[in-house]
């Protein structure tokens, strides 16, 4: 049942709450209404509006043709359909879509509402899928903020999200990748959409929606040769976890533009944001930042969070929020002075080339040659780990924008190893 409130069978003029006041020859047909989700970040699940979502309606009855006519939902969820005079009657969609994302249930499943109306008091619709139309909001709010603070656009991502079914995982796919049954498609499921139930990662739900658009934007808007997808391997990946370099790096730049997207507040307790991070998780001692902890399996160029918190330091600055509680900070001040654009470090993501040739980076080793703009790194790194790997050169097939190589160095040392 899609929309549970407001009328769904045409019922005949003059009946009920048929044609209305608003519905006469000479000023049309205008029906009214308001179109809300049930917001699971609180128990109660308020009816919460939904901004932004399109309204697919037909004007019928009446008239020899039908007019189409396509609105969106305004503050609150409210909307109005206007129809020409003579019509008696709307038959309309409202959709979880815009030009950024088009949110649907598990296959695809219609997730907004439908009805039908010959006017009246304001329909009171709500999403058959509170899930996906919590995805629609998120996603229509920061795709946006994506496009403008990294520099690159792409089309439209689908985003299936099933309101029942945990086993429905919550991954990211292309044609490339996992079979996948979309061109562009985020999958994800109710457990992973709003605040966790047990408040771990306050903020978990936007947090992993964004990992996965990273994951989609990564691909799509920066370089579609270079995704490593398939070195996670099928046990799959952890935020603290050691994997192999080409898990590690796609997941962490992933969680990078969630954290550029948001801010470091998207990660917020037990990690504590950008703070957490460069303290490598919940296991850092008291008294820092004299003396931070390196991160799990003390190789953060295999750890997906590290690899974030380490290009976060790149584009941080004194204004970030990278206190204890997300506030401003000034745990790690030798660190937030580099501020390079993202947009900068993207173009080196995208136009590296190591050894003249190749073109797919496959590790954050490879990425910090790229950053510092050489390859000198491996004299340090190779004392502190054996995952990094030696290359002679490195080149640009563009310019990029100058960066502090010498400060892209301690943001590395000190993120991936606990140097100060
Ligand atoms: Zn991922």
């Amino acid at each position: 049942m899609f929309g549970s409130y407001g009328p769904f069978i045409p019922k005949p003029p003059g009946t009920g709450d048929g044609p209305s006041t608003t519905a006469t020859a000479s000023t049309g047909l205008t029906v009214t209404g308001y179109f809300r989700y049930r917001n699971w970040d609180s128990t109660s699940g308020p009816l919460t509006g939904v901004p932004g979502a399109k309204v697919q309606a037909t004007c019928l009855g009446g008239m020899p043709n039908p007019t189409y006519v396509v609105t969106l939902t305004g503050l609150g969820g409210a909307f109005s359909v206007n129809c020409p005079a003579g019509y008696q009657y709307v038959s309309a969609s409202v959709l979880l879509e815009n030009s950024y994302v088009n949110a649907l249930g598990e296959e695809a499943a219609f997730a907004g509402a439908f009805f039908v109306s010959f006017g009246g008091p304001p329909l009171q619709l709500q999403a058959a899928n509170d899930y996906a139309a919590r995805v629609f909001l998120d996603l229509a709010q920061y795709v946006p903020v994506v496009f403008t603070k990294f520099g690159y656009t792409k089309g439209q991502v689908a985003a299936w999200v099933s309101a029942s079914n945990p086993a429905y995982g919550i991954n990211w796919c292309s044609p490339a990748f996992f079979n996948c049954p979309g061109t562009d498609l985020i999958r994800s499921n109710f457990q992973r959409v709003f605040q966790q139930a047990d408040d771990r990662v306050k903020w978990d739900g936007l947090f992993v929606t964004l990992h996965e658009y990273g994951h989609s934007y990564h691909w799509y808007a920066v370089e579609n040769w270079a995704f490593d997808a398939g070195d996670c391997g099928s046990s799959g990946h952890g935020f603290e976890q050691a994997t192999p370099l080409g898990c590690a790096f796609p997941e962490g730049i992933a969680f990078w533009i969630s954290m550029v997207a948001v801010g470091s507040t998207v990660d917020h307790s037990p990690y504590g944001g950008d703070w957490g991070l460069e303290l490598n998780l919940n296991n850092y001692p008291a008294g820092f930042p004299t003396n931070p902890p390196p991160p799990p399996d003390n190789d953060g160029v295999r750890v997906e969070a590290a690899v974030a918190a380490f290009l976060y330091d790149v584009i941080d600055n004194g204004t970030e929020l990278d206190g204890p509680n997300n506030e401003t900070g000034t745990a790690e001040p030798h660190l937030d002075n580099l501020a390079a654009s993202p947009n900068g470090v993207l173009k080196r993501l995208r136009y590296c080339r190591i050894n003249g040739s190749v073109t797919k980076l496959s590790g954050l080793d490879q990425f910090v040659y790229c950053l510092e703009g050489n390859t000198t790194a491996y004299q340090q790194a190779s004392y502190l780990s054996p995952a990094w790997r030696l290359y002679s050169t490195i080149s640009f097939e563009q310019s990029v924008p100058p960066i502090n190589s010498a400060m892209v160095r301690a943001a590395w040392e000190y993120n991936l190893y606990g140097i100060p």
